[in-house]
């Protein structure tokens, strides 16, 4: 057996914190032997005065939003950053699961790539939040239970991993087609059956609390409006879990440029007014502010960023510093902020039987930081040794 052991560092995930120990590997099977001091190994790798953390997760990206050419680059980037497992929470522009998707990503299936989870299409109503994306085709659109029943199994069985399903006004507080309680209680009733994970979009309370109520068990943003307290009582109760999508909403937007905005039909126009019309510092406060309170009620979080569009600019493929300084804006420690993109993640992707921590059995995804992880989460902006599946794809110490 090839062993390696990463020597002499700090060991910190969602349930150590800087305990001194050694990490052996079996880098054949790409498996943790063993955790603790005195360890050693066939290939013994000195990280003294590094701190060793889980893989990270992005537990909410949009691998195909325009475009796509199937290309390695933003994976690549990701694993070169430290993120090690992303979830697609949804395929946009049209795109199948399996138009080539699944099997693209058969062949990025290695160590120097992040691992994708997929939701394939997202199952939202005709008319409805597929539709504010662009055209109903970007979901699959259902209108009774069993469609829903039959489009779920049907991607799970050709290979998706979850479920992405859609409460959404337009993007002006208009009113649009929504899923009925009982295609939601169908959602949640097969994600249960075939023990997948289950999120759904959602931007205002009121849909939340029609989620809640139906059994949908995790939410793919926190919401932007204040969640009354009742609700974050019930979704405590219910173990609801809520990847939190903050850095996204106070985001800076490219501003067009104005001879494209000169050239746009004039309701275009209207629409780019109303938009920037709306006060996103506002709206990242109140998601904060709940993110807060669901918190000390127990609710678990989990870190995403809906991140989107890597094929044009893979250079965001990366570890999400802000979002790791606005959850713990929200009042988590930075143990906690870690284990919403590591234990806590993999918990929602139902994947923590083999990552999420650094423990015997699970999966080699390591990766080491100077010194110790602190609350300004900049260490986690160059990582400086990543392991990925017990192979060493960078080691820039
Ligand atoms: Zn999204």
């Amino acid at each position: 057996m090839n062993t390696i052991c990463l020597k002499n560092a700090k060991v910190s995930d969602g349930d150590l914190w800087n305990v001194k120990a050694d990490v052996l590997v079996d880098a054949d099977e790409g498996k943790i032997l063993d955790v603790g001091p005195g360890l050693s190994g066939k290939e013994e790798i000195d990280l003294s005065g590094y701190t060793i953390l889980p893989g990270l997760f992005d537990a909410h990206v949009h691998i195909v939003t325009g475009k796509i050419e199937y290309n390695d680059k933003a994976l690549k980037s990701w694993a070169q950053s430290g993120i090690l497992t992303v979830r697609d929470m949804g395929l946009g522009d049209g795109k199948k699961a399996t138009d080539g998707y699944l099997k693209w990503r058969e062949t990025v299936r290695r160590p120097d790539c992040a691992e994708i989870l997929t939701a394939g299409q997202a199952i939202a109503a005709r008319g409805g939040y597929m539709h504010i994306m662009g055209h109903d085709e970007n979901g699959i659109a259902v209108d009774t239970p069993s469609d829903a029943r039959r489009a779920i199994q049907a991607q799970l069985a050709a290979g998706c991993d979850g479920i992405k399903t859609a409460m959404d006004l337009n993007g002006f507080d208009e009113d649009t087609p929504q899923l009925s309680p009982e295609i939601l209680q169908e959602i949640a009733k097969v994600a249960k059956e075939m023990d997948v994970w289950c999120a759904a979009h959602v931007l205002k309370a009121k849909f939340l609390r029609v989620l809640v109520e139906n059994g949908i068990p995790e939410m793919a943003h926190m919401v932007l409006d204040p969640v009354p307290e009742d609700l974050l009582d019930e979704m405590a109760a219910k173990r609801v879990i809520v990847t939190c999508t903050l850095q996204s909403i106070n985001a800076p937007r490219p501003l067009l440029p104005p001879e494209v905005i000169a050239s746009m039909p004039p309701e275009m126009k209207e629409t780019i007014k109303k938009m920037e019309a709306v006060d996103t510092a506002a709206q990242e406060r109140d998601a904060i502010e709940n993110a807060r309170r669901f918190h000390e009620k127990g609710g678990m979080l989990v870190l995403g960023t809906d991140t989107m569009r890597m094929e044009t600019q893979p250079d965001v493929a990366k570890v999400p510093v802000h979002e790791f300084q606005l959850l713990y804006k929200a009042g988590l420690s930075v143990q906690e902020v870690l284990a919403a993109a590591t234990k806590n993640a993999a918990i929602a992707c139902k994947v923590e039987e083999r990552l999420g921590s650094i423990e015997t059995g699970k999966q080699a995804n390591l990766v080491a930081i100077k010194d110790e992880l602190d609350e300004s989460f900049e260490a986690l902006s160059h990582v400086e040794f990543v392991m990925n599946q017990g192979v060493v794809i960078k080691d820039a110490r």
